[in-house]
């Protein structure tokens, strides 16, 4: 059953799971089919496909985290995230791609996770991606913004291929970004929540919770507060699980001062990424087509660190995100927008260990809701190590080849200005330019890591079940929990890496 405003204010279940992304929702269908007594408690509002209109002035404010502008304190790294029915799966692009093997046996190595060696997790990958019918996008669908990719590494001598998305009877519109109208998404809420509700769980959206407190190894208090009614939710649990992101997990773990591992909110990983577009000839019209169905990847020191290059969901909203920032320019190169093939590089962050995030409360003088405040604020900050900058780097210059390569004839890095470029011979400029923040584009759809998983509480947060190394009966089971970035687009990383969690601890119930 879904609640938009509540039926009661207080609530006894066994389980209350904050968040509807894939950790919450992977955890809801998993428990409910069980029999045990599930509520999902979702701060962002019910949406179906009725909702979805692609009308971006309604949606971006119903289904991004502060409309979409969440960013780093300096501004230089944009964070998308959902806040929605479905979470971030709801304005996805749906790239569902494996843990590579060397990332989980590098969490086996480094954070004592054995269980979650590639054996162990094969069947996993397989029941999931049953679940969300993975598959590789047929030849006949890839888009000219993604066959842009395929072109350009072969006349490189670039690996490349097409990806694997969650889709059923895609048709290929290209608004994933803004909610499927047509269903064809395979997305939390047409999957693991669907499985949870038929199987009695209890899904209350508009709801935010602000405060867990323990009460003792069986019982929790978790607050709540209906958006719509502004009523207060008090919801007594045997067991909460938090996931609501590795953004906001760590916050709300920290207003409830569940903070006894220091390592709360530590250890950021965003896969920070960097775009560049190519002016065509031929019209590629980017709005259009399956986004993000084409890739191709290198590690260029062999260490399993690197980057790969995908071509985004570009409709209308996010095609002038960090273009040339203002003016005439801006305005003659989106007039151009049909003739444009845009290019992300993402990052495995982590090579050198020296990449550090953090998101914590902090206070001082800020602005909230447009108003100077001396209440603490949410904080995020973010530092690229030399290691992942030159990765991110020798991705844009690939970029820019692989554009020139199939056949722009002009090319434009995402710097601040950003150079002009014409032959690709210019593309070295790249290491030249000033890279340091806001000086480059950078922005993340993938932040993970924030309450890392370990066997052991001096280098973790949870353990290996999910559970806080310092307090029992209370859980973290979302993309907060990746021990390193996992080097492909994280949704199937996440939910492979929950449903091994409750497979082998089961929250202890
Ligand atoms: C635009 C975009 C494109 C992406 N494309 C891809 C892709 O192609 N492939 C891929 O693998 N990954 C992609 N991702 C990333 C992927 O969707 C996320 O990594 C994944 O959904 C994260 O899962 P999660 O459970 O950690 O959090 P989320 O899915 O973000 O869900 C967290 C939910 O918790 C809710 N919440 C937070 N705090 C509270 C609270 N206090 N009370 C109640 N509710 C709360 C939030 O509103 C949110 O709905 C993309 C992400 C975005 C934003
Ligand atoms: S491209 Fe496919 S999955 Fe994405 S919104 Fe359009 S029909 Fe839905």
């Amino acid at each position: 059953m879904i609640y938009t405003t509540p039926d009661k204010t207080n609530i006894q279940t066994d389980i209350a799971i904050i968040g509807s992304g894939c950790g919450g929702a992977m955890t809801a269908a998993f428990m409910a089919e069980q029999g045990f007594d599930v509520l999902v408690i979702e701060e962002g509002e019910y949406v179906d496909r009725a909702h979805f209109n692609q009308n971006p002035r309604e949606l971006i404010p119903k289904m991004y985290r502060q409309n979409a502008a969440l960013a780093t304190d300096d501004q230089s790294i944009r964070i998308l995230q959902g806040k929605v029915y479905g979470g971030s799966t709801t304005i996805n692009w749906m790239t569902s791609l494996r843990t590579p093997s060397h990332v989980l046996d590098e969490w086996a190595d480094l954070f004592g996770l054995e269980e979650y060696r590639p054996h162990s997790m094969e069947l996993i990958f397989e029941d999931v991606e049953k679940r969300l019918n993975v598959h590789k996008v047929p030849e006949w669908a890839i888009s000219p913004a993604n066959q842009v990719i395929l072109d350009g590494a072969l006349k490189l001598g670039m690996h490349a291929d097409r990806l694997p998305n969650n889709s059923k009877n895609c048709i290929g519109c290209g608004g994933c970004g803004l909610g499927c109208h047509y269903d064809a998404k395979m997305d939390m809420r047409l999957t693991y929540l669907e499985d949870a509700r038929k199987n009695g769980t209890h899904i209350y959206t508009s709801t935010r919770a602000y405060l867990i407190r323990p009460e003792t190894d069986e019982r929790q208090l978790v607050k709540a507060i209906n958006l719509k009614t502004e009523e207060t939710l008090s919801i007594h649990a045997k067991r909460t699980v938090v996931a609501g992101s590795a953004i906001m997990t760590p916050l709300l773990l920290q207003k409830s001062k569940l903070i006894k591992s220091k390592l709360v909110g530590k250890h950021l990983h965003l896969h920070p990424t960097a775009a560049v577009v190519g002016r065509f000839e031929r019209e590629i019209n980017p709005t259009y087509g399956i986004p993000q169905s084409a890739v191709a990847e290198h590690n260029p020191d062999g260490t399993g660190y690197g980057y790969w290059i995908e071509a985004p969901d570009t409709e209308y909203f996010l095609a002038g995100v960090n273009h040339t920032p203002t003016g005439n320019q801006r305005r003659e190169d989106l007039k151009q927008l049909r003739y444009i093939a845009p290019l992300i590089i993402l990052t495995r962050d982590g090579a050198d260990k020296k990449s550090s995030g953090e998101v914590r409360w902090r206070r001082g003088l800020n602005l909230q809701n447009g108003r100077f405040s001396l209440k603490p604020f949410p904080s995020i900050r973010y530092k690229i190590s030399p290691t992942d900058k030159r990765h991110l780097l020798m991705g844009v210059e690939t970029a820019i080849r692989m554009l020139f390569a199939a056949g722009a004839v002009e090319v434009l890095p995402y710097f601040n200005p950003p150079p002009r470029m014409t032959k690709p011979e210019d593309a070295s400029i790249v290491h030249k330019l000033n890279s340091g923040p806001n000086q480059i584009s950078m922005f993340s759809a993938h932040p993970t890591g924030t309450a890392r998983m370990s066997s052991t509480q001096k280098t973790g947060v949870v353990d290996k079940t999910g559970k806080l190394h310092h307090y029992n009966g209370i859980y973290v089971l979302d993309g907060s929990i990746l021990p390193t970035a996992p080097g492909v687009n994280p949704m199937i990383t996440i939910l492979a890496t929950v449903k091994r969690a409750l497979q082998i601890g089961n929250l202890n119930l």
